[in-house]
């Protein structure tokens, strides 16, 4: 029934769909067939211009600056309704524009209202400061205040998600809004404009610029008016971002790149493990910041681990993002997919061997990689330390827990990390070794909205979710008020 053709994507700009000032427009494509799905507006830095200039005069002189924080919650509420009423369209866009797989999208939408109305009761009851009483003679208190224009920049893997995950503390918080989402995966980023544009906000406080990185992104990053800049995406562009932003001395909150690992220790679960691997990994088709890349197991279990993998491995099912039965899709681009297999190839160089099931020969030309595991693998092999970010697993064993905490910290990203042992001093002990920003014991990947999310090392700076984001998204100002005549020195009067 959704499978209609696709209109062309505008831009965003002050309220308007609007073409690129110059006409460009460039080719987006469906990851299954690698046929042509529409074409996005490409923006520049001339586009970029206009809608930092329409954020900041409604920041500064339109109705949102000025707007009472209960009139604006009612906005972000509204955005969580209509996102909610159009669920079921944003799951087939996301998966059409990236190739996740349909049954994981579909609660996305859900995820991503709930965002918004998890940031309008935060700011409702957190928009309050702290007060001082120094020596009854002055009161201090702090206020919060939006920091201005949000330069929000996202990557292409759970678009929609990580989008909105910024969008809404932005918003709620009463910043105006810059997005330039991923040039990959730009159908629900317009999706998210039209539910803004429905919900009725004034003109400028959210805008998209679709693009290519480095002319919209950057523009968005040099533009000395944009305040702030979230990113998510590659630990080098965070570094290119964090060096161009810095003639502004821009707040900046980066989540990048990982490799985390998933340590099994010999009297862990081995049933749920398995499954919390493999969902791990393989889930929305291995292209995820959190993914478990890198599995330790402890010797004695290794060979019957490793073979429970190698049979499950033969029955994950991979298809048509589309197809409700499909758990691995194709992966969002013919470069991303080549990049893959060209660690795939790397591995095999490095000595590793690779364990694949057959590809569907109906699948074959497309941006297919299968579930994969490279066995035989050495911590310092570039499949163990560098982000493949696909389907890829690279498998290692190790005997004692001082041995598996060095090999699991080795490695320049300490995003996420996984712990499996029944044992609860030594998972505790595990958990806080790992130079993680997150570790799961016995369990994969549950999220709280509370919690604090990102990464040490080059995973990260800041985090988002929770009051996190609050405070990223704020700024806290001290008023000092003299409660009497407290002396102030007098300068210029010392003869009189
Ligand atoms: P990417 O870094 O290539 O692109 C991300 C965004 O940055 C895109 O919108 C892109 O157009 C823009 N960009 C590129 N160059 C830029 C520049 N010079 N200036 C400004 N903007 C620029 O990342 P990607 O390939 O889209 O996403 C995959 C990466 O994202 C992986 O490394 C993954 O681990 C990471 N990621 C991290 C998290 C997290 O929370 N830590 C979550 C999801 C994805």
């Amino acid at each position: 029934m959704l499978a209609q053709k696709v209109k062309d994507v505008p831009l965003y700009i002050n309220g308007e769909f609007v073409e690129a000032q110059a006409g460009r427009t460039f080719e987006n494509i469906n990851p299954f067939t690698n046929e042509t799905i529409n074409r996005v507006a490409e923006g520049r830095e001339e586009d970029i211009a206009l809608a930092v200039e329409a954020a900041v005069r409604a920041f500064q002189q339109g109705p949102w600056g000025r707007m009472k924080v209960k009139e604006r919650l009612k906005y972000i509420r509204k955005i969580a309704d209509i996102i909610d009423a159009h669920a079921e369209e944003i799951s087939y866009l996301e998966s059409l524009d990236t190739g996740l797989p349909i049954r994981q999208t579909q609660k996305m939408a859900a995820r991503a209202a709930e965002n918004f109305r998890f940031y309008a009761e935060m700011v409702a009851s957190r928009m309050v400061g702290e007060a001082y009483q120094v020596d009854d003679e002055f009161l201090n208190y702090t206020i919060h205040k939006p920091v201005g224009v949000a330069g929000l920049i996202t990557p292409w893997n759970a678009p929609f998600m990580l989008e909105t995950w910024k969008v809404a503390p932005a918003l709620a918080t009463g910043n105006t809004v810059v997005l330039k989402p991923a040039e990959w995966s730009p159908l629900t980023a317009h999706k998210l404009a039209e539910i803004i544009h429905q919900a009725g906000l004034p003109e400028g406080v959210f805008n998209v610029v679709h693009g290519f990185g480095e002319t919209a992104g950057a523009a968005l990053v040099a533009h000395p008016d944009v305040r702030l800049i979230s990113f998510t995406g590659e630990t080098a562009t965070g570094s290119e971002i964090m060096k161009n932003g810095a003639g502004h001395l821009k707040r900046v909150s980066m989540e990048l790149g990982g490799k985390s690992p998933i340590i099994v220790f010999d009297d862990a679960d081995l049933d749920r493990a398995l499954d919390a691997c493999i969902w791990g990994i393989f889930s929305f088709n291995g292209e995820r910041c959190t993914a478990n890349s890198r599995l330790f197991v402890q010797e004695a279990i290794y060979d019957s681990f490793v073979q429970a993998l190698r049979e499950r491995l033969e029955k994950i099912v991979v298809g048509d993002p589309l197809d409700q039965k499909t758990e691995v899709g194709p992966l969002i681009h013919p470069k991303h997919a080549q990049r893959v297999r060209e660690y795939i190839r790397i591995a095999i160089e490095e000595g590793a061997e690779v364990v694949q099931p057959k590809l569907d020969e109906r699948l074959e030309g497309g941006n297919f990689v299968v579930p994969t595991l490279l066995l035989h693998v050495k911590n310092h092999m570039r499949v163990a330390q560098e982000e493949i970010f696909g389907p890829v697993l690279a498998v290692m064993s190790f005997q004692e827990e001082e041995e598996v905490i060095e090999l699991a910290n080795d490695v320049r990203y300490g995003l996420a990390g996984y712990v499996w042992t029944q044992d609860v001093s030594r998972a505790h002990r595990v958990a806080q070794a790992v130079d993680s920003g997150m570790v799961w014991i016995n369990s994969q990947n549950t999220r709280d909205l509370r919690i604090p999310f990102g990464g040490m090392k080059q995973s990260g700076i800041g985090r988002e979710g929770g009051h996190y984001a609050f405070e990223f998204y704020t700024e806290m100002q001290v008023i000092h008020v003299a409660l009497g005549n407290h002396p102030i020195p007098r300068f210029g009067k010392a003869s009189s």
